[in-house]
């Protein structure tokens, strides 16, 4: 069945790249908002769009209820939940298809499957995937932890099993820290995401985060998309990613791509999703997690294959077949920014009104936004307020052109983090690919700017 009219239940940039490409295919795209999204850029790029609650999340991006019945009272046959929110909520994924509104993502029986770290970890390991080495079950017992951890080696991580966006993640160098540890995690995963379960996995060392796009249909065939690299990062939390990466040969592509179709496939997995993969420093990986929607670096990959993603999405949520057996080869290099309404020093949220928003455009450049002029960002939702995506041929000149494109981004009226993003991209490790996710913390690169 084809789409006519499809819900975009989401707000800012994901809200307006959605929209973007159902308008491409041909189909209505329907828009949500709140009390402090009246003038948003998402609302204007939509067909349609209907308020759903105040300015906090719990009354309108996560408000269920209001969701379905403006999907039902607009007529969508189907509905795009984006990133974030309630992209990963299998009940509501399973609420929409009861209400007769398709969700344009993995059945609820997958996202469930993948819902909880630990659960995916004992998935995982079963079909042959290698995970980060340490427990499959949750740990409730310190001594018990602390054998464990023994046996392991430190540095451990103690991991919320519901964690996601960074948080509820600890690391534990010496065995005196561990009690500690998994009481503050467990804490923090209760209030967090209601659920304390905690668990003990092994920190590897110097690691870099390699991620595997997959793309499923409902008749068995996976396939990998290739990888992303997303090591540059702060709080756990991804600030720069770029494909393919620069740590990773044709032999180690093809290892992670099996994996990647092999755990899929496993758990009988449709539409896109990603396996997030944590690579050693002699070049093994290990799973961490499966997420279960589009990521939000999905863009890189898009700009080396010349794929769609959201295209892709629909198409195998109306029912159609994968149109292709292996996945598109690479070509040129691809890097993505995220440009955040931060104080860079101090890494905290500086909301307010942008006054001024002057973005770059040119050849190999893309921007991602859902923000303009005059827009008040306000402390109630995510900081992202664009993304840049450059491509070249060669990574050195897809660098020089993330570097110019910063330069030529003008933001007035709050802070953001351009300053960090080109301290990053010029700096002698970053051009030479030798970098790992402690890159940000190691180099002092907040202190240089
Ligand atoms: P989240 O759900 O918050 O994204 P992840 O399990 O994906 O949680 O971990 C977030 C980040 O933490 C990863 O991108 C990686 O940088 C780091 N990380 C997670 N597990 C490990 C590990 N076992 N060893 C080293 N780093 C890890
Ligand atoms: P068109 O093919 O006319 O550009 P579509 O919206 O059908 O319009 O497809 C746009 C893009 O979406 C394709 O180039 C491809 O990247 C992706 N796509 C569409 N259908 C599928 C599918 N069945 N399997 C995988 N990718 C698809
Ligand atoms: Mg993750």
């Amino acid at each position: 069945m084809q789409f006519r009219k499809v819900l975009v239940a989401n707000r800012g940039e994901v809200a307006c790249r959605v929209i973007a490409t159902l308008r491409r295919m041909g189909i209505v795209p329907v828009a949500i908002y709140s009390d402090a999204d009246v003038e948003a850029r998402h609302v204007k790029q939509a067909e349609e769009a209907y308020h759903v609650g105040g300015s906090p999340v719990g009354e309108s991006y996560l408000n269920r209820e209001a969701i379905i019945s403006v999907g039902r009272s607009a007529g969508v046959d189907a509905l795009h939940p984006g990133y974030g929110l309630l992209s990963e909520q299998p009940d509501f994924a399973a609420a929409c298809e009861g209400a007769g509104i398709a969700f344009i993502g993995p059945s609820s029986r997958a996202m469930r499957a993948m819902a909880s770290k630990l659960q995916a970890r004992r998935l995982m390991q079963e079909a042959g995937v290698p995970i980060v080495p340490g427990a499959t079950t949750a740990c409730i017992d310190v001594a018990e932890g602390e054998s464990l951890a023994a046996e392991l080696g430190y540095p451990v991580l103690v991991k919320a099993s519901g964690g996601g966006g960074g948080i509820g993640m600890q690391i534990v160098r010496q065995p005196g820290e561990l009690a500690a540890a998994l009481e503050s995690c467990r804490r923090l995963a209760e209030r967090y995401f209601g659920d304390a379960t905690v668990y003990i996995e092994k920190y590897i060392e110097r690691p870099r985060h390699i991620e595997i796009q997959v793309l499923g249909d409902r008749f068995g065939r996976v396939v990998a998309v290739h990888e992303r690299e997303c090591s540059i990062q702060r709080r756990h939390q991804k600030v720069i990613e770029e494909a393919p990466s620069p740590a990773v040969g044709a032999a180690l592509r093809a290892r992670m791509a099996e994996s990647a179709v092999r755990g899929a496939a496993a758990i009988g997995y449709t539409n896109a999703g990603t396996l997030e993969f944590v690579l050693d420093e002699r070049g093994n990986y290990y799973f961490m997690e499966m997420n279960t929607r589009l990521q939000v670096e999905h863009p890189v990959t898009e700009s080396i294959t010349g794929l769609d993603l959201v295209a892709a999405q629909v198409r195998l949520a109306e029912g159609e077949p994968l149109a292709f057996d292996g996945a598109p080869p690479i070509r040129g290099h691809a890097i993505e920014c995220r440009i955040y309404a931060e104080d860079p020093k101090r890494l905290l949220p500086s909301p307010g009104k942008i006054l001024r928003l002057r973005l770059p455009r040119g050849e190999g450049i893309r921007v991602d936004h859902g923000v303009d002029e005059g827009y008040v960002v306000t402390p109630h939702y995510d900081p992202l307020l664009a993304k840049l995506i450059v491509w070249a041929e060669m990574r050195p000149d897809a660098i020089a052109r993330a570097i110019a494109a910063l330069q030529q981004t003008e933001i007035d009226g709050i802070k953001t983090n351009i300053p960090v993003l080109v301290a990053i991209l010029r700096h002698p490790d970053f051009a030479a690919g030798n970098y790992d996710t402690e890159f940000i913390g190691s180099q002092n690169i907040l202190a240089s700017i």
